[in-house]
């Protein structure tokens, strides 16, 4: 794939744009008689034919389960399968390939913390930290803990800007506090927000950190270890993987000393009537048969991100959301939500006068795919007084012209409710 350098901005480069949309089967459609205009990678990304290749590769060609055979296919799926461990673990800069666990999602990472360390860490009178932005996947399976142990959930406050206020952080984390589980980015409203500085200080009270970086991991470079958090959590699909991919990365002292989850096959070590002994690390967290495609699927998805660069990636993102900001704070009736001193991945508005799902619906008619709702985020919506707002969320193939074609479909909304 071609890079563009560019020459105006030392040290800068560009996307050839032309041929990374080339690569994405379903871009290349029209929707309702307009070509597709796809602002909604925030809920899921669309798949370049590498990924598409990878997984049908596997199923033509090596179809087998993994870690069990000893017979041809079985061990080239395996190889396959190890190898993506080893791209995860240097996508996020972590040591050792052994402290990343394949999950189904961000949502099944965070709940194996929840129900596995959490249920030994967080006791009656504790205190589990999280803030107002989080995503429901952050939300619920901390609530359901906090109910089971008898604890407390408390929440970092949101200010009008979108910004979490961390100037109370002392307050809210104390030596009760167990556990502080934060989003990277916020898919609501696009925050990016400042959690070394929130790992910092909950590492400083002996509290365990979780990182949800869904949102995140798609679109900036993420070292694990400069964090300093104990878990970090992200989904194959949003970045440019399979649905059914996920990752849990978690810190191999931790991993070693947990107990595992869900019981099955491929997690154990020796089993009788009497007594299971458990598979080392990652192995114990994975019983049964993984959704291998899947994996296989994100390995190449890696490997798409990483020939670009996620340097690149961002670089050009932030120029979209710059300019997506800029237009549409022209357009009259439209009041975009957050003003983050940061901001990634996505962009959250309402237009006076017009239910946020009728503008999806109306924008979807034109061709202009985008998100109307709640985001999995209410109490965020409940925070600026909203119960919806409609979502452009952007990947490496969005383009300015998309802003353009989205700015054009807003003002066809308003005629039509004039
Ligand atoms: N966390 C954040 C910030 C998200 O945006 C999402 C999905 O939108 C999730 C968690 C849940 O991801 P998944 O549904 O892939 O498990």
């Amino acid at each position: 794939m071609n890079r563009q350098s560019h020459t105006d901005e030392p040290g800068g480069t560009s996307l050839d744009l032309a041929t990374v949309r080339s690569l994405f089967p379903c871009l290349q459609q029209q929707i309702h008689g307009n070509p597709l205009v796809y602002l909604d990678s925030a809920a899921t990304t669309q798949k370049p034919i590498s990924v598409l290749e990878a997984m049908d590769g596997y199923y033509r060609e090596y179809c087998s389960n993994i870690h069990r055979g000893i017979h041809t296919l079985s061990e080239r799926a395996t190889a396959k399968y190890e190898d993506v461990r080893n791209k995860v673990a240097a996508l996020l800069r972590a040591p050792d390939p052994r402290s990343v666990v394949f999950t189904s999602g961000t949502t099944e990472a965070i709940n194996l913390v929840a129900r596995t360390i959490g249920r030994e860490r967080v006791g009656s009178g504790d205190e589990v930290l999280i803030s107002a932005m989080e995503h429901h996947a952050n939300i619920v399976p901390w609530q359901m803990l906090c109910e089971e142990q008898g604890a407390t959930l408390r929440v970092i406050p949101c200010s009008d800007e979108g910004d979490l206020i961390l100037d109370d952080l002392v307050d809210l984390i104390s030596e009760k506090t167990r556990i502080v589980a934060i989003g990277h980015v916020s898919n609501a409203i696009g925050t990016v927000n400042d959690i070394k500085r929130i790992i910092h200080s909950a590492r400083e009270m002996g509290a365990l950190t979780v990182v949800d970086a869904a949102q995140s991991v798609p679109h900036m470079n993420i070292d694990v270890e400069d964090l300093g958090c104990d878990f970090l959590a992200f989904s194959g699909h949003k970045v440019y993987g399979p649905t059914g991919s996920g990752v849990l990365w978690g810190r191999l002292e931790l991993l070693e000393a947990m107990k595992p989850w869900q019981g099955g096959g491929d997690m154990i070590r020796t089993v009788s009537f009497e007594k299971t002994t458990y598979a080392d690390v990652p192995l114990k967290f994975e019983a049964g048969t993984p959704d291998i495609a899947a994996v296989i699927g994100l390995g190449a998805a890696l490997d798409f991100v990483n020939e670009i660069g996620l340097d690149a990636i961002y670089a050009h993102e932030k120029e979209l959301l710059d300019e997506a900001v800029a237009k549409l704070d022209q357009v009259s009736g439209v009041q975009i939500v957050g003003r983050p001193n940061q901001r990634a991945s996505s962009i959250s508005f309402v237009l006076d006068g017009v239910h946020p799902h009728d503008v999806g619906t109306i924008l979807d008619q034109k061709g202009v795919a985008v998100r109307a709702g709640h985001h999995c985020a209410m109490p965020l919506m409940k925070r600026f007084g909203l119960v919806a707002t409609i979502r452009a969320s952007f990947g490496v193939y969005s383009e300015s012209e998309d802003v353009d074609s989205l700015v054009e479909a807003i003002d066809e909304v308003k005629v039509i409710f004039r």
